[in-house]
Formats: C-alpha cells, structure tokens, sequence
C-alpha cells in the first residue's frame, strides 16, 4: 500500500512528459517574446479580496472553486485562480508605466470535479496586452493563440469570438436577458435557474443540452451592442480576415470571469471531449480602474498547459539515448582526474556524470545505462599514461580510444552541442 499519494485532481510531471511541458514554456516564451512580452512574476497566493473583486462575486470561481484559507495571522489568502488579477495587482502596486505587454507562466488552483483536462492544480500560460485601445490588438491576440497552437502542432482547432458589449450596451441587454430567463426559468438545470439573478449571462454558456435548446431563442448580447463596440467588433473581424485566420462568431460565447467586456473569444480542440477549451481571453477595460488604478484599456489571453500536452499530436518521446556522457573511472587513482574531466566536459556545454559511489567499473557501466547515457567516457590506469581516454558508444556497444585533447571536439559534434 502506498503511504502517500497527491491529493486529488493534482499532477505529477515525470520525464519524459517534463520536457514535453518544458517544450510547450519555451514556445511559448519565444513567442512572447517575439510579440514584444516582458516576463511578470507574481506570488502564488494573494489576498482572497483581489479575487473576489476581480473575477466577480458571480463567477463560479469565486462562488465555488477558490483555495481560500487563513493564515496563522487570520488574514483571507487564496491560492491564485487565475493569473490576471496579479497581474494588475503588481503592475499598480509597483507603478508600472503603461502600456505594457507583460507575460506569466504561473500555476492556477482551482477546486472543481477533476476529469480529463481539468485539475485542481493546472497551469497557465498567459499574455496581457495593458493600456492599448485598440480592436487591432484583440485581433493580435487571437492571432498569437493561433501561432502557438500551430508551432506545437495542434490541429483540429477553432477559433470562437464574440462581444458582449460595454457597461452601457450591457444593461440594456441585461434586462432583455433577464426577462426571457425569468419567464423560462422551469426549462433551466438547476445551476442556470440560480444563475440568472446573479450572473445571467453565464446561463448563455451552460453545457447542458435542453438549457441549450431552450437558449436558442434567448436574446443574445451582439444584437445589443451600442455603435462604438458594434464597430470595435467589425474591426476585429477584418483584422481577422485580412490575417487570414478563420474564426466562428458564438453568440453565446460570454467566458466565466465577470471582467471582460466587448471581445470575447477561445481556442476550441475537437479532441478533448467535454474540456474542450484550450485558451481563451478578451478585452477588460474595466478591471484596472477597478483594482484602483486610471481608466486603463486591457486585452488578455490565458492558455491551459495542460489541455495544450493533450492536444499535441503525440508525446514528442527523443528518440535513442539521452545526450549525456557517463565518466567512468576505473579506480580510486583516476577519480580526481574523472572529476576534472567531467567538469571540462560541462564548462563545454556537454552534459555529463559520473558516479561517486563504486569504483567497480561494471556497475559504472551498468549506471551508465541506468541513465541512458548516449556515451561513456572511460579514464583508465594504463590508458592515461599513454595520453588517451575509452570512449563507448552506448546504443552500438562500439568503444574507440581517442586522444585527451581531442575528446571535447571529437564529442561535441556527436552529442550535437
Ligand atoms: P479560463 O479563463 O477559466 O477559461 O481558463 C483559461 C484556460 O485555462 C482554459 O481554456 C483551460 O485551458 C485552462 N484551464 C482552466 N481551468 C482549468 C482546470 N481546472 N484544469 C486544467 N486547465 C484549466
């Protein structure tokens, strides 16, 4: 029996599915980075009122799903759901200049059923664009998520936009809302019918399929929209189109946070089954002003890393061994000069090892293999006073005797460095 397991809905991350996460950050880093990102650092846990007050009293993330506890000083902490509202948090906090596109890739926490695609520790990889207006970047945005998916190859995606208006258009369409919920709350799942007086627009988005029959004769928030954000919209889809990226308009696309405003949208896989959301984001020209900062526009997009693993075509396994050499020293006379090397070996760039714990040269050679060293490197008695090392290629068996100093160039382009 084992005597400790991770709690449930949390994931361990062994090699080789490390460096397919690995693979998955540094694509995205780079890109960021190419988009003109700066990375952003925030704590893991903030106070629980930042939450509440950004993601909304409404969403289900704070009604349900936030890691809230009280530190030994009795103050509310939570363990971040997401990773914006740190974000604005320490850009007004540390008086950031604006505008400022900033990048995180932060572990979120959230307590829901866990199932394929959703945990209770996932991580997020995310991008916010603050302090630009414009309809260009929303588009900008999408298009990012679009590279990203691409270069890790994952097919099978759509993109989902919509817009849901500003505080002015919302009311309006609010009250609308409201109206045709009211009168056909009895052909709602339970969580819709409690929905509509505290977040009526999440009831547009509900999974459930007779809530989603019934909905389709609900008013929906683009035929609401006021001039100004009827035309921010007609520019995000020119953008889009003269991108050349394809999109689907969903009108019932409304994203959980109450945050957003105007442009909304998500990357949807067909291969994921129910959790089928791979990223999503939108403008939130709201929240900073919120937060306590200047009336700031905003545009944001955050990506599910794990989701992403699923979806890539399969797990990218290296093939052959790993690009590491084993220094195998032959007795206690040749440990210095074992050491010495293994370290030369590093100061060049080459991976490399060696075991401090038998002076047996078979279970070196067996340990070698343990790790799936691509080469041994063996410093031998006799071998040394003649100036040479072995060196063992571990996937043919083949061993060669090479000079000391040619070792590191004779390597190099063997390990590919
Ligand atoms: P959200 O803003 O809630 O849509 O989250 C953005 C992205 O994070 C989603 O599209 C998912 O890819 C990912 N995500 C959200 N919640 C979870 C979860 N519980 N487990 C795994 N990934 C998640």
């Amino acid at each position: 029996m084992l005597r400790h397991t991770r709690p449930k809905g949390t994931q361990d991350f062994i090699p080789p599915v490390s460096q397919q996460k690995l693979l998955v950050e540094n694509t995205f880093r780079d890109l960021a980075v190419i988009y003109g990102f700066q990375e952003i650092v925030t704590p893991t846990f903030e106070h629980t009122e930042l939450f509440i007050k950004s993601s909304g009293t409404g969403s289900d993330i704070v009604i349900k799903e936030m890691y809230s506890f009280q530190d030994r000083s009795q103050r509310s902490l939570t363990l971040k759901p997401e990773g914006t509202p740190g974000v604005i948090r320490a850009v007004l906090e540390n008086r950031l200049v604006l505008p400022a596109r900033l990048y995180y890739i932060t572990p979120c926490f959230r307590y829901s059923r866990p199932q394929k695609g959703r945990y209770r520790e996932f991580y997020q990889l995310g991008i916010e664009a603050l302090g630009e207006a414009s309809a260009r970047t929303d588009a900008e945005l999408i298009h990012f998520g679009v590279r990203f998916f691409s270069r890790l190859n994952i097919a099978g995606l759509t993109v989902m936009v919509n817009s849901i208006g500003c505080r002015t258009c919302r009311q309006d369409y609010r009250e609308k809302l409201l109206t045709f919920l009211r009168l056909n709350r009895e052909a709602l799942c339970p969580d819709c019918q409690q929905r509509i007086e505290v977040n009526p627009l999440r009831v547009l988005d509900c999974k459930n399929d007779h809530c989603q029959t019934m909905l389709q004769k609900a008013p929906v928030p683009r035929e609401y929209l006021c001039s100004d954000c009827q035309t921010h919209f007609t520019i995000v889809i020119n953008e889009l189109t003269a991108r050349q990226l394809p999109y689907r308009i969903d009108d019932h696309l409304v994203r959980g946070l109450d945050y957003y405003n105007r442009t909304t949208f998500e990357f949807v896989s067909d291969k994921l089954g129910a959790q089928n959301s791979l990223g999503g984001g939108g403008r939130y020209d709201y929240l900073i002003e919120e937060l306590g900062g200047p009336p700031t526009p905003a545009s944001g997009l955050a990506i599910g890393l794990e989701r992403t693993m699923l979806a890539m075509p399969q797990l990218e396994v290296p093939t052959g061994r790993r690009q590491l050499v084993f220094v195998i020293w032959t007795s206690e006379n040749e440990l210095r000069t074992a050491v010495d090397l293994t370290d030369r070996l590093r100061e060049a760039g080459i991976p490399a090892q060696l075991s401090f714990d038998s002076p047996k040269l078979k279970r070196q050679l067996h340990l070698a293999d343990l790790a799936d060293a691509a080469f041994a490197v063996i410093v031998g008695e006799e071998e040394l006073k003649r100036g040479v090392y072995g060196l063992k290629n571990l996937t043919t068996g083949e061993q060669i005797e090479l000079p000391a100093p040619e070792l590191i160039s004779r390597l190099k382009p063997l390990l590919a460095v």
